[in-house]
């Protein structure tokens, strides 16, 4: 199976790298292509980091790309969507070869950006449960549902976990996440020190 990333933010933030980053380590550089990318982008506005994981990357829409292995037919192309009607299953497997995402940032409230995807390409939309997830999170869900072929159900999430840093410090994220089997939240590797750097940043901000 292909998963696509429709990038939708303006650059790359150190978020996104690190998410990217962990995405192509979990799936393989040859199943992830990120598309839409601004017109006129180059290999040097893509990050070292993604570079060097061998990120697949286009200018081009989702529905313009495709493999010789791997045609893209658009009946069988997905976009998950956390406002979809219908929440995806592992019989999904035999219906779908290109899974879609947002390259959307986690906002609290949900902006449902994904939306638009929706309505510019028109494929189908399914839902992975009534929760924002983190984009990593939303792909590694899809992978377990499709590829390893185990129901939504019995996946273990975490809802909303706080990230404590020291006694005094914590931060909750307001997203959903799969528990590793330490029964912590799986997170890109350098999200942990990036959340408490952003934390760290807000407070100095607000004491300016
Ligand atoms: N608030 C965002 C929006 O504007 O739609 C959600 C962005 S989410 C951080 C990034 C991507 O992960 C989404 O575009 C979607 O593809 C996927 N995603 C996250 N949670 C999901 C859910 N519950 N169901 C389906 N897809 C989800």
């Amino acid at each position: 199976m292909k998963y696509v990333i429709e990038h939708m933010e303006q650059g790359f933030s150190e978020w996104v790298i690190l998410e990217y980053s962990q995405i192509i380590r979990e799936i393989g550089k040859e199943n992830l292509f990120l598309t839409s990318l601004p017109e006129g982008t180059t290999e040097k506005d893509i990050p070292q980091a993604l570079k060097d994981l061998g990120l697949q990357w286009t200018t081009k829409g989702v529905n313009e790309i495709g493999t010789a292995e791997t045609p893209l037919n658009s009946n069988r192309v997905c976009i998950l969507d956390p406002k979809a009607e219908t929440d995806l299953i592992p019989e999904d497997a035999n219906g779908y070869d290109w899974l879609v995402f947002g390259g959307i940032l986690g906002s609290h409230p949900p902006r449902d950006l994904t939306q638009e995807l929706i309505r510019k390409y028109g494929y189908t939309g399914k839902r992975l449960g009534d929760k924002q997830m983190t984009t990593d999170t939303a792909v590694r869900t899809t992978n377990l549902i499709l590829e390893k072929q185990t129901k939504f159900e019995d996946i273990k999430f975490i809802d909303y976990p706080e990230f404590r840093f020291n006694k005094s410090e914590a931060v909750e994220m307001p997203f959903r996440y799969i528990l590793n089997e330490q029964g912590r939240p799986i997170l890109p590797e350098g999200m942990f020190a990036l959340i408490k750097k952003d934390s760290e940043q807000s407070l100095d901000d607000l004491l300016a």
